[in-house]
């Protein structure tokens, strides 16, 4: 028969610290500690397989439960030698949650289960103590109500006030037992009049209520919400501890502590952590009275302090990471009451690692395994001061968006790309706040703090062209309401108009009214360390997305081996190095789309050569001796016309054309499914021109860039082809150009000519298009929208609900963020074993924005690519993840073996 529930005291335990899926941490901790020999009181856990049959059983508990807890309880009693309810000595418990991941969000601590108006009085006899016992009921009593019940903490709050402030007193400790009698009977009277019943008296209806508030927390929208944003998938969900109270209240002999193994915040190797002489653990938390420091402990209780020192050198070997340990002192005896794996800042995390692997604790390779991906993220970007009140910054709260670029920006709201130029000229911090962007607005959002849109996903303009700059970017912020005319946005009932000061929490994806204290945190010694035996170990390049001079250098900085995708298009709009000559790149990319004859095309096209030849200059220049991969143009050429009447008035009037043509050509240009339209390589196909002013560009670039003494390794790339005899078309039309240009420059130039792989169709017949591609390039971003029909561009509508597990929990993650392997990744291994077939060395990467995706990495690296290429902040992430493949493969073929 099954078994639901699992005792640990008097120096057994059934499980061990190995049980965590089924126990949850905290449980396995107890066991774990238990079986080491450590002081912990005695208890028993009810597992996560309960919570997970509740759950699938229509919350309704496993039938043999019942039974079992009272086995248990029977056996705890037998142990404490003590008897829940018991008027003369009573057993008192604790109950808390626990799931296999550490859970903000869950159910708190219910502490001093088991009192009523009759135990109370055992544990007032028993203690000598009868303050401390009624102070022990009041705390029972306000836990339950809270934490259960959800009744406001503030209506009970305001009554200890209160009734403080009848006593005369300011202390809690001044409250005499009188005093908490008469806060009880309030409390009690306050249940009746909200629920409707007695406030439970019977210790196993106490229990019980605990237990279904443990089991409901589960799924409380705050503990869903976090388990998304980890992508915390596949627990069973969460165990419930009940525990034998210790009590650190009794006395300036007893106390409650928390304490780490080594510094959270820098990874030192000190003994850290807070004391409180006579108080329980909530009080701690509360911020009631301020904790002494470990050091002054160590004075005040030497010898309680050197056995605690003993448990911390004892479970960090044991466990061999940095721990977060609960105790409580309790008449100068110590008890253990939980021990877990620490949290730790970024900073810290890099410390810890890097000196465990120097302590020889753990090995390089397990060093490499305790990096997690926001690590890296968190290290780079600024944040919201953590000294900013939380209440006071969740009252400014305006909307909720997806987090598609971290770290946070602040600046006042302007509502064009113009309006952000305009002000940052002026020296003015602004953000970008746009429906959706367009390459259009990208003079705009380079000078942007942060950019804000209403609309779109994770591989959406804005998001991509953001991350490629490391600049903080929400998007989809449905709730948005933004007027363009009055140049404002509502929501939340709250309005902001131009100028007025935002701040955006890209990792939260959260906006902000007014202007939040950002820090950036330092980056630590450990982290150069630690990426070295990275890169020791990887088989996998790391590339980079980068379209500039200055990303490509930055890239390099974060150790980049190439560039794996250079778009031009911004180029025709973006002059980054002198950005005063923008307009004469948006000038002649858009009179050479309004040319309705070929040789006007070439005219506007000539008058682009020598600025796309700069551009190139610069990126082979940043990336000597490195490979780059030049992508020839990609989006529908409506984006690079102006679609306001005003707009195109101005370009009627510098061009000296009509504006009815240019409102024409507009027109034309319109198609009802852009995206699926007259886009990639189809361009090319229709304008052969442009491909050869592009080839020219980049030829041209490199040979003057060798004769300078730069090494150049060029790779041209066609987008979105979908048959071997297009990009046939296309790869001669390439070498037409550039073969010419070398040969007449008398230069030895090898370069590539190859495709990006992003509609199914190309992947399926990879092994016909690697006759004529050199090497292949996954587009994911592409390759996720045509090959689940979803829109990278509309899909943030409706996507979070794809991934909530409340409403269809779909998948596990965004698939425009994390690969979806079953499917896209499906065509992916297809597409490299026939591309393979056919071309033995066929040259493979990933230029989608999966590339900087941990888990995406990964997957890469098993399916035999040759790089992945991220954006240059992306990098670091990607270089880690490529280590941490190699080595968990190595574990899994380990574990195979044995
Ligand atoms: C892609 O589709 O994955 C890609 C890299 O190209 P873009 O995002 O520019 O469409
Ligand atoms: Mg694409």
């Amino acid at each position: 028969m099954k078994k639901w529930t699992y005792f640990f005291g008097a120096g057994k335990a059934e499980g061990d610290g190995s049980w965590k899926d089924l126990l949850g941490g905290k449980g396995a901790g107890l066991a774990e500690m238990t079986k080491i020999g450590l002081p912990v009181p005695a208890g028993f856990t009810i597992s996560t397989e309960a919570c997970d049959y509740f759950y699938k059983n229509g919350k309704k508990y496993p039938p043999e439960l019942k039974k079992e807890v009272a086995a248990h309880v029977a056996k705890l009693e037998r142990i404490t030698k003590k008897k829940l309810g018991d008027p003369k000595n009573p057993l008192l418990v604790s109950v808390r949650s626990g799931s296999a991941r550490s859970m903000p969000g869950m159910m708190e601590t219910i502490l001093n289960l088991g009192l009523n108006d009759h135990s109370v009085t055992g544990l007032a006899s028993v203690t000598k103590n009868e303050r401390f016992a009624y102070d022990a009921y009041r705390r029972f009593v306000q836990m339950y109500s809270t934490v259960v019940m959800e009744m406001p903490k503030e209506d009970l709050e305001h009554r200890l006030r209160a009734m403080k402030g009848r006593l005369g007193v300011k202390e809690d400790t001044a409250v005499s037992a009188s005093g908490w009698k008469e806060l009880v009977a309030e409390y009690k009277a306050h249940f009746r009049e909200k629920t409707g019943h007695d406030f439970p008296s019977d210790p196993i209806d106490q229990l019980w209520g605990a237990i279904g508030a443990v089991f409901g927390s589960w799924m409380a929208e705050k503990a869903v919400t976090y388990r998304r944003v980890e992508k915390i998938t596949g627990l069973l969900g969460t165990a419930v501890n009940v525990v034998q109270m210790v009590f650190g209240n009794t006395g300036d002999n007893s106390g409650t502590g928390v304490c780490f193994t080594r510094d959270p915040s820098s990874g030192e190797k000190i003994f850290y952590g807070d004391y409180l002489a006579n108080a329980q653990g909530e009080d701690v938390v509360a911020g009631i009275r301020t904790p002494m420091h470990l050091r002054e402990m160590a004075k005040a209780m030497p010898k309680v302090y050197t056995q605690l020192e003993k448990v911390r050198v004892k479970l960090e070997k044991h466990y061999r990471d940095m721990q977060d340990m609960e105790f409580t002192v309790e008449d100068g005896t110590l008890y253990m009451l939980q021990t877990r794996t620490g949290k730790r800042t970024p900073a810290a995390a890099f410390r810890i690692a890097v000196d465990m692997a120097n302590e020889k604790l753990i090995s390089k390779e397990e060093a490499l395994l305790r990096i997690k991906p926001e690590d890296i993220e968190r290290l780079f970007y600024p944040v919201i001061d953590a000294n900013v009140d939380r209440k006071s910054l969740q009252s400014k709260a305006l909307a909720l968006g997806i987090n598609a670029v971290p770290g946070a920006a602040v600046g006042k709201a302007v509502f064009s790309a113009q309006r952000a130029e305009e002000w940052a000229e002026r020296g003015e911090k602004v953000i970008l706040v746009r429906r959706e962007t367009s390459p259009e607005d990208v003079g705009g959002m380079a000078v942007a703090q942060g950019i804000l849109t209403a609309t779109g996903g994770k591989t959406s303009h804005a998001a991509v062209v953001a991350r490629g700059w490391g600049k903080c970017c929400i998007v989809g912020a449905e709730k948005l309401d933004i007027d363009y005319t009055s140049q404002s946005m509502r929501a939340a009932g709250k309005v902001v108009k131009e100028g007025e000061w935002i701040t955006l929490d890209g990792g939260e994806g959260v906006v902000y009214t007014g202007d939040m204290p950002l820090v950036t945190p330092e980056l630590p010694k450990s982290y150069a360390t630690l990426m070295k035996w990275a890169d020791g170990i990887r088989r996998l390049g790391v590339r980079t997305n980068a379209d500039t001079p200055q990303d490509s250098r930055k890239a390099r900085e974060f150790g980049a081996e190439g560039i794996g995708l250079c778009r031009t298009e911004h180029m025709f709009f973006k002059d980054f190095e002198h950005p005063e000559k923008s307009c004469e790149r948006q000038r002649a990319i858009q009179e050479m789309i309004l040319a309705d004859n070929k040789e006007d095309r070439v005219n506007a096209l000539d008058r682009l050569l020598p600025f796309q030849r700069r551009d190139f200059v610069g990126i082979f220049q940043a990336m000597d001796g490195l490979p780059v991969t030049i992508r020839l143009i990609d989006p529908p050429l409506h984006e690079f016309v102006p679609h306001e009447r005003a707009k195109q008035e101005e370009l009627a009037r510098e061009l000296k054309i009509d504006v009815a043509k240019v409102a024409r050509r507009v027109e034309q240009l319109h198609e009802a499914n852009p995206m699926l339209g007259h886009r990639g390589c189809r361009l090319c196909i229709t304008y052969p021109e442009i491909l050869e002013m592009q080839v020219r560009a980049i030829i041209e670039a490199a040979i003057e860039c060798q004769r300078s003494g730069v090494k150049v390794i060029p790779e041209i790339m066609h987008p979105l082809t979908l048959d071997r005899k297009e990009l046939w078309i296309l790869d001669q039309a390439t070498r037409r150009v550039a073969d010419d240009l070398i040969k007449k420059a008398g230069v030895k130039l090898p370069y590539l000519v190859g495709t990006m792989i992003e509609l199914p169709r190309a992947a399926l017949l990879a092994g016909e298009i690697a006759e004529v591609a050199e090497f292949f390039s996954f587009g994911t971003n592409d390759l996720t929208q045509t090959a689940m029909g979803l829109s990278r561009d509309d899909a943030g509508r409706f996507l979070p609900d794809y991934v909530d597990e409340k409403k269809a929990g779909v998948f596990a993650a965004d698939p425009f963020q994390s690969l979806d392997i079953k499917g896209v990744g499906f065509l992916m291994r297809w597409g490299i074993e026939n591309g393979r077939k056919t071309r033995h060395k066929l040259k493979i990467g990933i230029c989608g924005e999966h590339g900087g995706d941990a888990d995406s990495v990964k997957f890469c690296h098993a399916i035999g690519m040759d790089y992945v290429s991220a954006s240059p902040f992306g990098v670091p992430i990607a270089r880690l993840a490529a280590a941490q493949a190699v080595v968990e493969e190595k574990q899994a073929a380990k574990s195979k073996r044995k």
